[in-house]
Parts: C-alpha cells; structure tokens; sequence
C-alpha cells in the first residue's frame, strides 16, 4: 500500500440517497462500512496501488453498481455486485495483474486476445466460487445460486421493482420492519407474520391473479424459488453463447 499515514476511518462514504416506499433509508450501516474499508484494503494490497488511487476505482464501482442494480443502498455489496455482474475490485486487479505479466514475457506463446480470454475465464471461475461461498446476499443467492448463468444470460434491465423481488430489500414488510420502518412484519394482505420477498412472490393469496401467467407458462404448477434462475435466464442445458445453440 502507498499511503501509510492515510487515515481510513476519516473516509466518509455516501451512496446517494434513496427512499423506502416514501421514507428516508437508513444512512450506511457499519457492516457495509467495514465492507467498503474491507475491499479497499484487498485491492491496494493485490493491485499495490496507492490507497487513493484504490479508493477512486472501489468507490466508483460500488456506486455505480448500486445505481446500475437501482438497488437500495442496504443491498450488500456481494448482491450488488452479482446482480451488476461486476466483478469484485481485488479479484479485478488480481486478473489485470496477471494479464499484464503475461503480456510482458517476452516469449509468451500466445495472442493478446488468447491471454485475456484465458483470464476472464479464471476470473469467472473465481467470482462463481466466491459466489457459492459467501454469507451475505442469502435471499439472492438462493434464486439466483449460478452465477456463470447469471453473468451470460442476465435480464438487461433491471428495473426498480425486479432487483426489490431479487434483493428482498424494498417493500416487504419484513425487511421495513428490520429497518425499523413497520411496527411488524406481518403482511398487510393475509397476515402471514413474516411478509418476505418470498412471501410476496410465491404464497400470498392476494397476489395470486398476477401469479397465474407465470403458473401457466412454467406447466400450470405453482412457482418456487427454484424456478427463479430458469426463468431469468433460461433452461441451463441450453448452451449460454449463441454460437453453440445454432
Ligand atoms: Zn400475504
């Protein structure tokens, strides 16, 4: 790291604001604080940048993804970014790194373009692993567990709405009431007690009449989260690139 005497505490983060169904969101809470200051630190130790220069790129992307996503700023970075299909900043630089190393042997056997394919692969590779392996982002995470599949064959837009149903944080009121916006979490509909994304989308008898196409269309049966990535982004034994399906 180039900056020793740089203070990270001193680092004031600001997402930009949002609104939860018409009240303020909460500000940056400290787990993702220590999220943001954990990240930064990976990648100026693997991209041995200067704290600035790492701090520029992170807080970049993270913004960016959370704009690309429109997710609330709650949504954990590991959600976030997975639904932007942006790869996390020190596996970025370790790819870069291993790029330019290869780029500069002299007696590399292979083309410019052989080389940054190879290593998007890794990088690929390394993100689904990290993927299937971490703790936040649970809800996300169990409709959307492939995250090769999501990466090739995602929804262009992401509306408002979608990454709600997709994050399980916007009007659900289990999530307001976790951010202390609801008295409780019961749903306003049928009272279930916990109104979760999951609620929402596959039990609630008020939202059956909207539910029916999506019934019919996967064979007149109930849908379960389990259908979540097939609908999104189509059966996984078609081949992801278009080449291989003609
Ligand atoms: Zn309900």
């Amino acid at each position: 790291m180039g900056d020793d005497t740089w203070d990270l505490k001193k680092m004031q983060v600001n997402y930009g604001g949002g609104n939860l169904c018409g009240e303020s969101v909460p500000g940056i809470t400290k787990i993702k604080y220590k999220e943001f200051v954990n990240e930064i630190k990976e990648v100026a130790i693997t991209s041995q940048l200067t704290t600035h220069a790492v701090l520029g790129v992170v807080t970049t992307k993270r913004i960016a993804t959370l704009r690309v996503t429109r997710a609330y700023r709650t949504v954990s970075a590991e959600a976030a970014l997975f639904l932007a299909g942006t790869p996390q900043g020190d596996l970025l630089a370790l790819e870069r790194k291993r790029v330019k190393s290869k780029l500069d042997d002299p007696d590399r056997a292979y083309s410019k373009d052989e080389i940054r394919g190879a290593e998007r692969d890794i990088l690929l590779a390394a993100r689904s692993n990290r993927w299937s392996r971490g703790v936040r982002g649970a809800w996300t995470r169990t409709i959307l567990p492939d995250l090769i599949r999501w990466t090739k064959r995602c929804p262009k837009d992401l509306t408002f709405h979608v990454t709600q149903a997709l994050t399980g944080h916007g009007c659900f009121r289990y999530y307001l009431h976790r951010m202390k916006r609801a008295p409780d979490a019961a749903c306003l509909y049928c009272q279930h007690p916990e109104d979760t994304a999951e609620h929402t989308i596959f039990d609630c008898v008020h939202w059956d009449p909207l539910r029916l196409p999506v019934k019919m269309f996967v064979g007149n049966r109930n849908i379960t989260p389990g259908d979540v990535q097939d609908l999104l982004c189509g059966p996984s034994d078609v081949p992801s690139s278009e080449n291989d399906r003609l």
